[in-house]
């Protein structure tokens, strides 16, 4: 017989190939290839060697591509051979090698798997009802880490000591729980606990969850810890239960998410299109804004005024047991403070929950990393983020091209996400929120130093945006001084518009960005939010923009549409405007808008602004729909739901000198008699002419980023619009702020 060559292979593999069975995976197939050596997990990735027919090699890692995990993701692969050969004599899973270098991918928290649901409700099984079962396939991941690689050592598992059966299961290669880092059972693992908010133990274990039932049921509030931390639960059917908790949480019309127990219940509450179905059963199991149906047994204090719903299903066994024992969709909104992060240590919830809730349901895994659930929406086959954490991050987006240097992007001031720019990839934290208070500020800190921790990186350049006053400016200030690096500050909207370009993995094209929100501090001090740039990686011109008004009040006319209505009226009718019968003026008594008119005239506390998100706000006031507002975006929320898709005309307008001047349209729409909903659909189909026209101007592909991007009716008309042109939109960040971090992470990269 031939003598075959025997060779040696060094294969090593990066991208999310930790936590997911993807050691266990490699010895199985190494054994079906009968190929002998090892495999281990570095801090680069996973490391292996086998020895073999160089052919049969080959085929073993074709396999591994065909047949991976199902939550694993590799994202670069080299292969050496050797002709050294070191005569394994079998095919070994080696103990990690800590590396200095860690740039293998964190996972994220997944949601329970089918496999281990069916044992959860089967009475035969011995981790019958237990609230944590999990696999190499599901299970907490993030939430849980404290430092690579990802061992149950270096995790918040670490002080329960697995029991002789568990231990079986985790050694064992052919188990479905081999290696599964959070492996535990009723014997050996964490516990619930249901606490009164006073620290009196009530019960723990299966008793707790039957007494969590009965106190749902009878219409109490309780704090329920989860994966990435606590939820404030009701029933969502009573009315009473919700009014109750929005007064507690003095969150009096924000909506609060729905958690179902399956996706047909979810279809008697909503119409979720086929894709909604495919994002709200993803094992990443976001919340999903889908169309609410009328007449439920929903309280209708879930979500006033609006004609949508946040829904999303049980992703961890305590949420599984919760909503099949109680039979009710309950409502599962973040636990804390406003603008506080989500709370997520047991002492912290005794401390900070006992306001809002009578009862609380602690268990003994720590909670490392602070995660809130995401939320996302669909126009027309297209997913949308409203906010990228739980499921997602920390999971990379892969750039355009490869960074110069290390790079830290501390975000914005709202929906704050920090990043971390390293060769082709952007690590995006989960959301932290807004930097309104200390506790948040502090959160921000934590999960910067999170980061440096479990990357082992530290940045040769910081990022920030170029508002003076913002938290994350001041901290990078500081920071790079502490540390004598450099500190780049980028345009609010030039990030925007860096983000997007980034997102649809721009080279070295210029495109023509419409970047729309709220407000962000503008390169000549004034606060922009109606801007198109024309722009690439070395720079950006504000071509056009929606004329200035004065914003009354400055921060104070973010929640009081009234002021930004008022502005307009005084700066098209000037005086006049105190005599108009219109819903601005007819809010506030005379002297109180003689006053304002003072204000405006001269100025006073009222920065210029050309925010579309702010005109929104106006129209809201004008037509009556809002005079102020409880929670950001929520004009555009419940004006969308008045558009009318059989109007088509829209109002005039002027786009001169660079400027896109709306006095016209205002004009048209006060002395519209038409019903509210045309008027509507008149203003919104205005803005689409005004981006179609200024497209027509620029022969580049055309690009959408900025809060205002979140509205649903404009997504859906730019996108119908959008054939001949080429329409960018953003796929794997927000269009929000949420976004910032990755567009800072590119800035300055090419100059
Ligand atoms: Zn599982
Ligand atoms: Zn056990
Ligand atoms: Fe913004």
């Amino acid at each position: 017989m031939e003598c075959l060559l025997i060779k040696r292979a060094i294969i090593k593999l990066t991208g999310a190939v930790q936590g997911v069975g993807f050691r266990p995976f490699v010895y199985n197939l190494a054994r079906r290839y009968r190929l002998n050596g090892f495999v281990l997990n570095d801090g680069k990735g996973v490391f292996i060697e086998v020895e073999g027919e160089e052919k049969v090699i080959k085929d073993f890692i074709l396999s591994i591509h065909n047949e991976k995990p199902r939550l694993a993701n590799i994202f670069s692969q080299s292969v050496e051979f050797s002709e050294e050969l070191k005569n394994y004599e079998d095919f070994k899973i080696l103990e990690s090698n800590s590396n200095t270098e860690k740039n293998v991918f964190i996972l994220p928290d997944i949601s329970t798997c089918d496999e281990c649901l069916r044992e959860l409700y089967d009475p035969s099984d011995r981790r019958y009802m237990y609230p944590f079962i999990n696999c190499t396939n599901c299970g907490p991941r993030f939430s849980i880490i404290k430092k690579l690689p990802y061992d149950r050592e270096n995790t918040t598992m670490k002080k329960f000591k697995m029991c002789p059966e568990c231990k079986r299961e985790y050694t064992d290669p052919s188990n479905r729980r081999f290696h599964a880092q959070p492996n535990a059972c009723p014997v050996c693992g964490p516990e619930i606990f249901l606490y009164t908010k006073d620290k009196q133990l009530i019960a723990k274990s299966l008793e707790a969850i039957e007494i969590l039932k009965s106190l749902i049921l009878k219409g109490k509030i309780v704090a329920v810890k989860g994966i990435g931390g606590f939820h404030l639960v009701c029933d969502a059917t009573n009315d009473t239960s919700v009014s109750t908790l929005r007064e507690r949480k003095k969150r009096f019309e924000k909506p609060f998410a729905v958690m179902f127990k399956d996706l047909e219940t979810i279809k008697k509450y909503g119409e979720p299109s086929d894709f909604d179905e495919i994002l709200i059963t993803s094992a990443e199991k976001p919340i999903v804004l889908i169309k609410k149906r009328e007449n439920t047994d929903l309280s209708d204090k879930i979500a006033p005024d609006i004609d949508k719903i946040g829904v999303f299903l049980p992703y961890s066994p305590i949420h599984h047991l919760l909503l099949t024992i109680t039979g009710k969709p309950l409502v599962m909104t973040s636990a804390n403070l406003s603008d506080e992060p989500i709370v997520k240590d047991n002492d912290e919830a005794f401390e900070k929950l006992s306001n809002f809730t009578d009862y609380i349901l602690i268990h003994n895994r720590d909670i490392k990393n602070r995660v809130d659930d995401s939320v996302v929406f669909s126009v027309k086959d297209k997913m949308f983020f409203i906010r990228k954490s739980r499921g997602y991050a920390p999971l990379p987006v892969k750039l355009p091209f490869k960074l110069k240097n290390k790079v830290l992007a501390v975000g914005g001031h709202q929906k704050v996400t920090i990043a971390f720019g390293i060769d082709d990839k952007a690590f995006i934290s989960q959301h932290i929120g807004d930097l309104e208070t200390v506790s948040s500020q502090q959160n921000f800190e934590e999960i910067i130093n999170t980061f440096f921790e479990l990357y082992n990186f530290f940045p040769d350049v910081v990022v920030s945006d170029l508002h003076p006053f913002y938290y994350s400016t001041k901290w990078a200030k500081e920071f790079t001084s502490n540390f004598d690096i450099k500190l780049i500050q980028v345009q609010h909207h030039y990030a925007h518009a860096l983000s997007l370009m980034a997102d649809n993995q721009i080279q070295n094209e210029k495109i023509l960005a419409v970047c729309w929100d709220g407000t962000g501090y503008g390169a000549d001090g004034n606060l922009w939010g109606g801007e198109f740039l024309v722009c690439d990686y070395t720079g950006f011109n504000r071509v056009f923009h929606f004329d200035y008004f004065k914003l009354l009040g400055g921060e104070k006319a973010v929640k009081e549409p009234k002021r930004v209505a008022l502005s307009i009226l005084f700066k098209i009718f000037g005086k006049d405007a105190l005599n108009l019968n219109l819903p601005p003026v007819r809010e506030i008594s005379e002297k109180q808008i003689e006053s304002f008119y003072i204000i405006w005239e001269k100025g006073l506390k009222s920065p210029l602004s050309s925010s579309v998100g702010r005109l929104f706000d106006a129209v809201a006031s004008l037509l009556n729909i809002r005079q102020t507002l409880s929670y950001e975006g929520q004009s555009g929320m419940i004006i969308e739901k008045f558009y009318d898709h059989t109007v088509k005309d829209h109002y005039s307008y002027e786009i001169k000198n660079g400027l896109i001047k709306y006095d016209n349209t205002f004009i048209d729409l006060i002395f519209d008699k038409s019903e509210v909903s045309v008027k509507v659909s008149r203003f919104i189909n205005t803005l689409v002419r005004i981006i179609l026209d200024v497209s027509k101007e620029f022969d580049l592909p055309v690009g959408f980023s900025g809060g205002v991007f979140q509205n649903r009716v404009l997504l859906n008309l730019l996108i119908e619009k959008g054939n001949k042109k080429k329409f960018l939109y953003h796929k794997n960040v927000p269009p929000n702020d949420g976004g910032i971090s990755l567009g800072q992470v590119i800035y300055n990269q090419f100059l």
